[in-house]
């Protein structure tokens, strides 16, 4: 071989190192691969939705971006404070907890419930929260604002949906499901009129989320108070989803009490429940 083909040769193979050493080489970044999953994650729970996949293939896949999910999250369980001092926040502000949790808590009905199965009805797996809204509106009553649906814990948003309309046969409106990888579960927030956040974005316990809506098959329906459909799913060791009675959390949640004219009121966030 010529000196010459050496010489390119070695000098490809030198560009290649420097782009390497730089990192140009194309690599999937943690932010990337993070929102593949929310789109996989998204794309599996729609599908279950449409009943375009038998439940064994939405099971799979979802246990697939679970273990996924995990994986990227393992490092930050070390720095988790799970029933600390602000780690639950009521996820209505300035709602009182125990008027606010529909039956005291007896809403819960986890018996038979199954996320990957569209068909499977009758198991209510979370607890209503209700708003005073006799008239219907989405307002507060008494506050005359709309109330703010807050993270109830950290954790990263994984789907949204922000354009239910009535003619969709969705039962969950306008949802968020967030991630938690301390308490490795999953919340699930439905019925908003409005979502406020992102697939991908990380979320603070307390932030606002969305706005407490009527979206949803049933709970536009006038007979359905105004709510919010608040559920818990933890993650068994095989990346599944289990239901989780979140009343003993939402009783000890801090409660964020209401802004005025956007002014936050001085301690405001820290106030107790009841
Ligand atoms: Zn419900």
């Amino acid at each position: 071989m010529s000196t010459r083909i050496w010489m390119s040769m070695g000098r490809l193979l030198g560009i290649g190192m420097i782009m390497g050493l730089l990192g140009w080489s194309r690599v999937v970044t943690p932010a990337e691969q993070l929102l593949d999953y929310c789109r996989q994650f998204r794309a599996i729970h729609e599908a279950i939705g449409a009943q375009a996949i038998s439940p064994d293939s939405a099971e799979r896949a979802f246990q697939e971006v679970m273990v996924g999910l995990r994986q990227s999250f393992g490092s930050r369980s070390d720095s988790c404070r799970v029933g600390s001092e602000g780690y639950f926040v009521f996820p209505l502000r300035g709602q009182v907890p125990r008027y606010s949790i529909g039956g005291r808590g007896r809403g819960y009905k986890p018996n038979g419930f199954d996320l990957f199965d569209n068909e499977v009805r009758g198991s209510h797996p979370a607890h209503d929260l209700f708003i005073r809204d006799r008239n219907q509106d989405n307002i507060d009553d008494v506050m005359c604002q709309p109330v703010d649906v807050l993270a109830f814990t950290s954790g990263i948003v994984l789907a949204v949906e922000n354009n239910w309309h009535p003619e969709s046969e969705r039962r969950g409106g306008n949802y968020v499901w967030i991630y938690d990888p301390c308490l490795d579960g999953l919340f699930y927030y439905a019925h908003n009129k409005c979502v406020a956040v992102e697939p991908g974005q990380w979320v603070w316990a307390g932030d606002k989320i969305a706005e407490v809506g009527r979206t949803g098959l049933n709970a536009f329906q006038e007979r359905s108070p105004t709510h919010l459909h608040f559920m818990f799913l933890r993650l068994t060791p095989n990346a599944l989803p289990e239901p989780g009675n979140t009343y003993d959390w939402l009783l000890s949640a801090s409660v964020k009490e209401w802004e005025w004219w956007g002014i936050q009121e001085e301690g405001e966030g820290e106030e107790e429940s009841p």
